[in-house]
C-alpha cells in the first residue's frame, strides 16, 4: 500500500488546488520556514480524521480553512484527498485504488468520502485500523513525537505496539460489541 498522491484545496496556506504526486519510494518536501511543509502533514492527519484543533496548530476547526491574505479573500471551505494504491488489499475494500476525502465548510460539519461516496468518520477510522495509517498510527511522526514515545506512559507506548502488531482492530471490535 502506498500513498500515491494528495490533493489539497483551501486548506491552511493552500489557496489553490494542488496535487502532490509521490512517484518515488522516498520523497522529501523541502522549503523555507513558513512555506507550508507542516501544513501538508497536518492535511494528511486531518483527512484521516484528526479532530484535535490543538494538534492541527489552530484554536478552532475553521482555522484549517484558507483565511485570506491582503491580496486574496478567505475561502469558504477546505478539502483534502489522499489517493492510495491498494493492489495488495491492505485496506479492506474491493478497490485497487482508494480515495479518501474530507471537506469542511465555515458553517460547520465535516463531510467524508471513500472513493467519492459519502461516509462517516467512523468508516474511515475502521478501514485504516491496523494498517498503521490512522491519525494515531505510527506512519506520521511529527516533530518531538519520538521523544514523546520514549518518555510517555507505558500505557501510551502499549497503544503504539498494539496498532503496529495488528491487535487494535480486535480491541476496537470488542469495545463496539460491548456497547450494543
Ligand atoms: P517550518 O520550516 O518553520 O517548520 P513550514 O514549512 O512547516 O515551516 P507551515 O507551518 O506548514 O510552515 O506553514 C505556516 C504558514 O501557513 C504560515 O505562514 C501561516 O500563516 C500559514 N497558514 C496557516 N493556517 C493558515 C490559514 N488558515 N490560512 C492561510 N494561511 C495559513
Ligand atoms: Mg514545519
Amino acid at each position: 500500500m502506498k500513498l500515491q498522491s494528495i490533493e489539497i484545496q483551501g486548506f491552511k496556506s493552500f489557496k489553490d488546488k494542488i496535487k502532490l504526486q509521490f512517484n518515488k519510494p522516498i520523497c522529501a518536501i523541502v522549503g523555507p520556514n513558513g512555506s507550508g511543509k507542516s501544513n501538508i502533514s497536518d492535511a494528511i492527519r486531518w483527512v484521516l480524521g484528526e479532530q484535535s484543533v490543538k494538534s492541527l496548530r489552530g484554536s478552532k476547526m475553521e482555522d484549517v480553512i484558507f483565511s485570506g491574505t491582503n491580496k486574496y479573500k478567505p475561502l469558504n471551505f477546505a478539502q483534502v484527498s489522499l489517493n492510495f494504491d491498494n493492489i495488495e488489499k491492505w485496506i479492506p475494500v474491493e478497490y485497487s485504488e482508494v480515495n479518501i476525502t474530507r471537506r469542511v465548510f465555515r458553517t460547520g460539519e465535516s463531510e467524508y468520502y471513500i472513493n467519492k461516496k459519502p461516509c462517516r468518520l467512523k468508516d474511515i477510522r475502521e478501514i485504516f485500523m491496523d494498517t498503521g495509517i490512522g491519525k494515531e498510527g505510527y506512519s506520521i511522526i511529527g516533530q518531538g513525537r519520538i521523544d514523546e514515545i520514549l518518555s510517555s506512559k507505558s500505557e501510551d507506548r502499549r497503544f503504539i505496539f498494539e496498532e503496529a502488531s495488528g491487535i487494535s482492530k480486535y480491541k476496537y471490535k470488542k469495545e463496539e460489541s460491548l456497547k450494543k
